[in-house]
């Protein structure tokens, strides 16, 4: 038989448990996982609101819905609310939810144009479940015999210590130490590990899970990071906990100020706060304060300051190294889309997995599919900060007069022309998606498809007063978010 691949993963926040797990489960039979972590280094523990693509992950690894949300004390999550950033005083949505009735030719926001055309349509909210029962405070998985789309918020440190268990429980060893060197063989690939204690962990693949240090790819193999603070500022972060002194809302809210946003994450037993900012616009001092003054309820931490880099990794995979989660890149958490490229990089691993052959074929096409994605990622939380008519502060007149990327100037561009959306290159946020923040933060295109001039007037609209009717029926029916989580998945641990 041959031997098994030896798998270090070095670092045990939510990447490095995510990875021995994923690992573990699927291809443990083949491989001997060992990870190592240190207490005393501890991991971000941030990292709390995540996109309905979890859902599918859990269910390639097997994970299960209500054990893990009862484990990590999680609520539902249908979107994230926008408030201040189109203009102050505006709010939006960005729901998970499919807006109006899918139609190849024109998508649907073009028949809601052209119903406003007419002067009847009501808003574009009016067409979307997810979004009238987020607004509503209310959540079920199924809405009748419709499946919600949603996604969760959870307790970062709860989440890696329930994949912590249940990954030593499939076998993968875990070892307590400070990584403190690093040899590699002739070819430049890693060889071992030694640990603080003296201890040499060896290994055929090294998976570095380190954090924004990236002790293997940067600090050991010098892989270059592409610094794209040009395009997003934010370098800081404070976050918070408060308790809970509301029913958990099924979304996300993300609170522009006049540098630097803010975001409110309800869990089943108390609320994360944060703000991100750039130390370019906003002294610590002052965005500790703008937090401290837009909180809820009693703290129940002491605030924690965070810095980073915005960018990317030149190569996630470089020699028998592959950096996942932040060591990988981070672009910050406007869209919750951390844990989720830590996913995609993981069932790109699996799939590209290195058990012989030619390697470089493999990390080269890992390299390249982990670059689009992550400037598809870029590209729409540069839209959230450009798109903006905010003229109240040096931050709000930087964002919106700055160059963007060709890729992103020629889709608003398109959409403000003619209504055109498409999804991105990587099918992770779809025409609604993109239609949703151009529209709520007041990109308001001039003409649309005609192929909604194809119905007449009086079978739009009644078209389209059948569909907001069925989801305002819906709505009604759905439990209280609260209440089905109370019945669903109450906390372990309250
Ligand atoms: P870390 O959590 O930093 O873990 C690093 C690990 O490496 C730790 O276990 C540490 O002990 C170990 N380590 C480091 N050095 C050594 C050493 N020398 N020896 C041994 N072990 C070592 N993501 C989302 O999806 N949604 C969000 O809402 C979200 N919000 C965020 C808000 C902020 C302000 C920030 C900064 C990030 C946010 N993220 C979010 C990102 C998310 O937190 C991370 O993607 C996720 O936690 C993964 O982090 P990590 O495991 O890569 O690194």
């Amino acid at each position: 038989m041959q031997a098994k691949t030896k798998v270090v993963v070095a670092g045990g926040g939510t990447a490095g448990w995510l990875t021995a797990y994923s690992l573990v489960t699927r291809l443990g039979k083949l491989l001997d996982i060992t990870l190592v972590e240190s207490d005393q280094i501890g991991s971000v523990g941030v990292g709390e609101a995540t996109i309905p693509t979890m859902r599918t992950f859990h269910r390639l690894v097997g994970i299960d819905e209500q054990e893990f949300m009862a484990a990590t004390h999680a609520t539902f999550k249908l979107g994230i609310q926008f408030n201040n950033w189109g203009q102050q005083d505006e709010s939006y949505f960005h729901s998970f939810g499919e807006i109006g009735q899918r139609s190849w030719m024109a998508e649907f926001h073009e028949f809601w144009l052209e119903a406003k055309a007419q002067g009847f349509g009501g808003s574009l909210d009016d067409y979307c479940l997810e979004l009238k029962a987020a607004k509503a405070n209310k959540f079920a998985t199924m809405a009748g015999n419709k499946p919600l789309n949603f996604a969760y918020h959870l307790n970062a440190t709860a989440y890696a210590a329930y994949l912590r268990t249940k990954s030593e429980i499939a076998g993968v060893k875990r070892i307590e130490g400070r990584i403190e060197k690093i040899q590699n063989d002739q070819t430049g690939n890693i060889a071992s590990i030694t640990l603080d204690n003296g201890s040499t962990v060896s290994g055929d693949i090294f998976i570095d899970c380190t954090g924004f240090r990236g002790l293997l790819i940067d600090e050991n193999l010098q892989v270059q990071y592409e610094d794209w603070s040009h395009w997003l500022a934010a370098d800081s972060a404070i976050a918070v906990q408060t308790e809970a002194v509301e029913a958990p809302r099924p979304y996300t809210q993300a609170i522009a100020h006049s540098a630097g946003w803010q975001w409110r994450i309800p869990l089943q037993n108390r609320v994360g706060n944060g703000i991100v900012y750039s130390s370019q616009f906003l002294s610590d001092d002052e965005a500790r304060s703008t937090l401290m003054g837009n909180i809820k309820g009693s703290t129940i931490s002491e605030p924690r300051q965070l810095r980073f880099t915005t960018g990317r990794r030149k190569k996630a995979w470089h020699k028998n190294c592959i950096a996942i989660g932040l060591s990988s890149g981070f672009l910050e958490p406007l869209e919750s889309t951390s844990i989720h490229l830590i996913t995609t990089a993981l069932v790109r691993l699996m799939k590209l997995f290195p058990f012989g052959g030619n390697t470089h074929l493999l990390s080269e096409q890992f390299n390249r599919e982990t670059q689009l994605e992550l400037e598809t990622v870029r590209d729409f939380i540069i839209l959230h900060y450009h798109l903006t008519q905010r003229n109240d502060s040096p931050f709000w007149q930087h964002y919106r007069t700055m160059a963007i990327p060709d890729s992103l100037a020629h889709r608003m561009a398109m959409f403000h022309e003619n209504a055109y959306a498409w999804p991105d290159d990587v099918a992770l946020f779809r025409v609604d998606s993109w239609v949703q923040v151009m529209m709520g933060q007041g990109l308001l295109p001039k003409q649309h498809h005609g192929g909604s001039r194809m119905l007449t007037p009086e079978n739009l609209q009644q078209q389209m007063m059948a569909l907001s009717k069925t989801i305002n029926h819906s709505v009604t029916q759905l439990p209280a978010h609260a209440d089905f989580i109370h019945t669903y998945c109450p906390a372990l641990d309250r």
